[in-house]
């Protein structure tokens, strides 16, 4: 197999994940860090961190794509777990790649367009604005569900174990943001949704959801963006004929 130049490859990403929508991302969207000029293995993973870099070394993984990168903001210096870190990658000679915002907005291959898909919630809107643009949608189920049964489904679906919280009898417009999305919340009565699901729990959705009467559903930030970087390992599998290997790590949170 031949495998596809770095410069390449990161030029059709950026384009292809629409990395330039959001130049307010904390993360430093697209290749953050250089490894080898030719790319055969693609590894996916949520986060950058020490095990995943591990795990990629030993597959021989030439390409790291990540929805949590390294270089948040910019780097002061380099010590620490950084400089572990990043020591990691250039011992391996692997590239890290990261799509942060952008991966969660994306209508084809972003974690809550797939999450929509992987729930069987027919997509009927965006939903949940983040630095002026909305990261998530909201949908509709077929057929109302109880909570208990809605967050079955999510817990089949994602390999996770939900938090709820009832506000409201039924399931059916389902706004959904993943990771820390809590602020969706203020989106919620605009669009009348009746169950925001998010990843992570926060206490400041309580009251505002309970006034709202919309049911809370936490099914992890971990879980709720698995989906992005496997869609995308997809997709380049299927482009470029790419070997490519999801790196699971997850932290139940
Ligand atoms: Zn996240």
């Amino acid at each position: 197999m031949q495998g596809i130049p770095l410069r390449k490859l990161v030029s059709f990403l950026d384009a292809a994940l629409k990395q330039s929508e959001f130049p307010k991302d904390e993360s430093a969207n697209g290749l953050q860090v250089e490894g080898r000029k030719t790319v055969h293995a693609v590894g996916m993973a949520v986060d950058a961190c020490a095990s995943t870099f591990q795990k990629a070394a030993e597959k021989k993984i030439d390409f790291l794509i990540v929805h949590h990168g390294l270089v948040w903001g910019g780097i002061r210096s380099i010590q620490g777990v950084m400089k572990q870190r990043i020591k990691a990658l250039l011992d391996a000679d692997i590239s890290l790649y990261a799509c942060h915002l952008p991966l969660d907005r994306h209508p084809e291959y972003g974690n809550n367009a797939e999450l929509l898909k992987a729930l069987r919630i027919k997509k009927m809107g965006e939903f949940g604005e983040h630095h002026g643009k909305t990261i998530g949608y909201w949908g509709r189920l077929t057929n109302e569900l109880s909570l208990n049964d809605f967050s079955s489904r999510i817990d089949r679906t994602l390999h996770t174990k939900t938090t709820t919280i009832s506000f409201n009898k039924k399931v059916k417009n389902v706004g959904i943001v993943s990771g820390g999305g809590w602020s969706a919340i203020y989106d919620a009565e605009k669009t009348g949704i009746d169950t925001l699901l998010v990843g992570e729990p926060s206490h400041s959705a309580y009251t505002l959801a309970e006034e709202m009467k919309v049911n809370l559903v936490f099914a992890g930030h971990y879980a709720t963006e698995t989906l992005g970087v496997k869609a995308v390992g997809a997709m380049l599998k299927k482009k470029f004929g790419l070997e490519t290997e999801f790196m699971d790590h997850p932290t139940g949170l």
